[in-house]
């Protein structure tokens, strides 16, 4: 019987936005401590000694060093906006680049276990996101792209041939996309609000080359609930799934295209999230052995993204903790 933990580090809480940011460390408190209050073992499993080096598979290695200096030159209580050319979303402090690189360094321990077999799931409370930034660009509270440098350490560290990245947050992982848009090894699939922040993810764009058709975008309306934003995921994952036979599932799992976020604009309720967690459950189970690390992207409603993220991590749980 395996177990599915959180993993989690207090590092994370030292990317500090202001006062005026959605991205607070605060919902992600309110979010652990649900997941504990639920009865899950919270676990901060160390670094691998490969992090730095999984980073710069995905990211120029000139960004990483300037994102880094710019964090390790700011004053203790600085908070402001990345750079005057960067995304004004991205707001920096002192611990930033630390709370990003433990973002990415805690999903590569997820995959660790979960290959290795010392753990059936992994869902990882970090922050800040990740899912939209590109190679050398920070972007929408994003600087490091944790789920496409953990999806390239499973195939280039791990030698997995197919990793699925399946993405419910209510913003289009433009990052994600295009970190795989012409590679047929990882396949990536999102429902989102469109047109919507960042401005991609229509249903045409469906990947490049050996990619080609293993880019899948469900575009919905604003206000969409259960019906359109989960089924329209369930079913286009499964039939995703079916032709593309993943070995590991990975989920980019935001929660702001729920009914209480300041942010989303959507009707998803918190059912609806349960319903998108069951699917990816039967797709991990019927291809990947039921290995998924599952990573919190966005949700700016710590109570609803706490009782979402409480109901996913249940349904993670209930193939591999039955006995
Ligand atoms: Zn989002």
């Amino acid at each position: 019987m395996l177990t599915v933990p959180v993993y989690f580090d207090p590092a994370v809480l030292q990317h500090d936005t202001g006062l005026y940011h959605p991205d607070t460390a605060n919902r992600l408190e309110v979010v652990v401590e649900a997941l504990r209050q639920d009865g899950r073992r919270i676990e901060a499993p160390p670094a691998p000694e490969r992090t730095l080096k999984a980073v710069e598979r995905v990211h120029d290695k000139a960004y990483v060093q300037r994102f880094s200096a710019l964090c390790r030159n700011a004053p203790a209580d600085y908070v402001g906006p990345f750079a005057l050319f960067d995304c004004a979303d991205n707001v920096i402090s002192a611990g930033t680049f630390e709370a990003s690189l433990r973002a990415v360094s805690l999903t590569l321990a997820a995959t660790d276990a979960v290959v290795a077999g010392r753990a059936g799931s992994v869902f990882v409370a970090a922050r800040p996101p990740g899912h939209h930034a590109l190679a050398s660009r920070a972007m929408g509270f994003c600087f490091l792209n944790s789920i496409a440098i953990a999806a390239k350490d499973l195939i280039e560290h791990h030698g997995v041939a197919r990793v699925l990245v399946a993405d419910f947050d209510v913003h289009h992982g433009n990052g994600v996309q295009d970190v795989f848009w012409d590679d047929g090894r990882v396949a990536y699939l999102s429902v989102h609000r469109y047109p919507f922040y960042p401005g991609t993810g229509a249903a045409d764009e469906e990947g490049a080359g050996r990619g080609r058709g293993t880019t899948v975008n469900v575009p919905q309306p604003a206000d969409a609930g259960d019906a359109a934003y989960a089924g329209g995921f369930a079913a286009a994952l499964e039939r995703l799934a079916e032709r593309f036979r993943p070995e590991v599932v990975l989920v980019s799992a935001g929660f702001d295209a729920h009914e209480a976020d300041p942010v989303g604009g959507m009707r998803v309720s918190t059912e609806g999230f349960s319903w998108m967690s069951r699917a990816l459950e039967d797709v991990a189970d019927k291809f990947a052995g039921g290995r998924i690390v599952s990573l919190l992207e966005g949700g700016y409603h710590p109570e609803a993204t706490a009782a979402a993220a409480v109901e996913h991590v249940r349904i993670l749980a209930r193939g591999n903790e039955m006995v």
